[in-house]
């Protein structure tokens, strides 16, 4: 379109004046656009094709059962690297939606307890043989207006990360609740933790403390930025704290407007 776009800013100038700043940001504006269209693209044409491969490839894994080892072994890595690919792709995309698309302005009650139930299953299953001991204490009377698929994928990366950067055994707490400002989710691991000088870049697209671990637990290097968007989108915020060897706590903040309140109680237990 033909509008320009400005950035306006008021600065104090000397006792009795004020100063407007503007600056022309629409060359700015189209280049972010032209960046988003790209990669939206690109993700959607990858989409397809990865599909059909990885669909082969299990086909192909399955034929060679009884083949020759070193063969079997080829096939296994090119099934699981091209799975990662797919991980990937989704998460750019995911990404994309939630750069692009509207937010809606009378979302429905999410009943989040149920939510993370799910989430806690899946986490466990993802945890396999290293067995750690997830703890959830959701309030089943604490439903939130907000997008499900959106609220749950917040939910599934910060869970799934406390299992992936914890060792085996060790503890994992879901809560879920209300306090005197907002509603509160938060997961608390006893993992390898986050040396202080990372936090503030946590988010950013593929920043990673540890590469080689990363690759190696199934992450993507995506995880945080669509935490952080998708609280974009509900007005809310992402707390970090976290001592190196000792674990980290990720706390979201959504605000309490967002809160509608059934008539359950409270449940806790032990998954
Ligand atoms: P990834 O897919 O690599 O996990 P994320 O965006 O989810 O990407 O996280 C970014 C980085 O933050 C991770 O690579 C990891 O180094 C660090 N991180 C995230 N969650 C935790 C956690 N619970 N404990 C320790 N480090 C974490």
């Amino acid at each position: 379109d033909e509008h320009i776009r400005l950035s306006l800013r008021i600065v104090p100038y000397g006792k009795n004046y004020r100063l407007l700043i503007a600056r022309d940001i629409t060359r700015l504006q189209q280049l972010e656009q032209m960046r988003r269209d790209f990669v939206a693209n690109v993700s959607h044409e990858l989409r397809t094709p990865l599909t059909v491969v990885c669909g082969y490839l299990e086909t192909l894994e399955e034929e060679c059962g009884r083949g020759e080892p070193e063969l079997q072994k080829i096939i296994a890595t090119m099934r699981e690297q091209s799975e990662r690919m797919q991980r990937i792709v989704d998460d750019l995309l995911m990404l994309s939606r939630l750069e692009t698309e509207r937010v809606s302005e009378q979302p429905e009650p999410v009943n989040v307890a149920a939510m993370l139930a799910q989430v806690c299953e899946d986490a466990r299953r993802l945890s396999g043989p290293e067995h750690h001991q997830i703890r959830l204490e959701a309030d089943a009377g604490l439903w939130l207006r907000g997008n499900d698929n959106e609220l749950r994928s917040l939910f599934s990366n910060l869970v799934f990360n406390a299992v992936r950067y914890t060792p085996g055994g060790g503890e994992i707490t879901v809560k879920w609740f209300c306090d005197d400002s907002d509603a509160v989710f938060e997961v608390a691991d006893s993992g390898i933790g986050i040396a202080e000088h990372h936090l503030s870049r946590l988010t950013e697209r593929f920043y990673r403390v540890d590469t080689g671990r990363s690759r190696a637990r199934g992450g993507t290097g995506l995880g945080l930025a669509i935490v952080k968007h998708v609280l974009l989108r509900h007005g809310g915020r992402l707390e970090i704290d976290s001592r190196l060897d000792e674990g980290s706590t990720f706390r979201a903040r959504l605000p309490a407007a967002r809160v509608v309140r059934t008539g359950r109680e409270p449940t806790g237990g032990s998954l």
